[in-house]
């Protein structure tokens, strides 16, 4: 590994400080379980590596009682999973945080370093694009906000500035009657990463589906949304049917590619089921 500096601010305006100086050349440390590997193969070569573990706002988590959630991007997968805030009204968050990688790795793993590393399969984004959740920038003009379902540009690759950083993660409250979940398949069951994610959140209102959101995992260089999915079922009774009318319009959405783990064949027919399972649970849970 090439030698670099290390700092360690204890305040965001520090933090924002040594990016605007030194920003091209530095890299965020949060949990280290993606950002370690890339340094020792060599893949990325900062000179500066700036350590979050003392900066608190982004350490936290608040809200949760129908006020919205506020997720501090440097909350460990491990906190999301036990969250009672999280796993209340956001459980599909609580559920993709527990299947990241291990117990070791969830103790260290964030969330901000799963949405800022950009993988496709990264577990932790289609829960909280469903969720319509929002990302908070903070840069040398101050913060800025961008909708999660447009804080990817491709293969590991965000809107985020080389001087700029996430914050928190904003998700407005899903109201009665919501409910959703997150489902991944790996050819392992632990360790391993999705060959296809897919998150769906559906809200009720007098048994009809009022809003229904619908992301994949995967199934192209960034997270995707399945909109004709979703219109499908906005307005209408959730039947069986239409669940499964559902599940085939978000196939359509699904560009993926073959690789060795996985066929193209193979991701379509993932995505078909993995909607059709999540938008069951998701009506389920939204009717209680
Ligand atoms: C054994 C193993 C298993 C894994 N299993 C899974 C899995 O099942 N699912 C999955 O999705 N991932 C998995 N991962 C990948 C990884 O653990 C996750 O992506 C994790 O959430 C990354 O978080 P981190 O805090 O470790 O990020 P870091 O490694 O610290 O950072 C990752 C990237 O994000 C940047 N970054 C971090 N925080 C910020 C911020 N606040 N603002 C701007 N940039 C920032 C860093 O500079 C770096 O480029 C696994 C990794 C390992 C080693």
């Amino acid at each position: 590994m090439r030698r670099f500096d290390l700092v360690l601010p204890n305040s965001l305006e520090d933090c924002v400080k040594i990016l605007a100086e030194r920003g091209d050349r530095a890299k965020l440390l949060a949990g280290g379980t993606d950002l370690l590997p890339q340094m020792k193969n060599g893949v990325i070569k900062p000179s500066l590596v700036v350590d979050l573990s003392g900066v608190a706002r982004v350490r936290q988590i608040h809200g949760g009682n129908g006020q919205g959630l506020r997720i501090g991007a440097a909350v460990t997968a491990r906190e999301l999973e036990v969250s009672p805030a999280v796993r209340g009204a956001y459980l599909a968050i609580a559920e993709s945080a527990a299947l990241v990688g291990s117990l070791q790795v969830r103790n260290l793993a964030t969330v901000g370093g799963n949405l800022c590393n950009a993988a496709p399969s990264a577990d932790m984004a289609p829960p909280l694009v469903t969720l319509e959740a929002e990302a908070v920038i903070a840069g040398p003009k101050g913060e800025r906000r961008v909708p999660m379902a447009q804080f990817f540009s491709g293969v590991r690759e965000t809107v985020l500035a080389p001087n700029e950083m996430l914050v928190e993660l904003s998700v407005p409250s899903p109201g009665a009657h919501s409910g959703g979940q997150y489902l991944r398949h790996t050819p392992r069951r632990e360790l391993d990463i999705a060959v296809v994610g897919v998150a769906s959140q559906l809200t009720l209102e007098n048994g009809r589906c009022v809003k229904a959101r619908i992301a994949l995992a995967s199934v192209a260089p960034t997270p995707v949304r399945a909109t004709a999915a979703e219109r499908a079922l906005e307005g209408q009774t959730v039947t069986p049917e239409l669940i499964e009318r559902a599940a085939g319009l978000a196939v359509d959405a699904a560009q993926p590619i073959d690789d060795q783990r996985g066929s193209i064949e193979f991701r379509r027919h993932l995505v078909r089921v993995l909607t059709r399972r999540t938008l069951v649970t998701a009506r389920e849970r939204a009717s209680h």
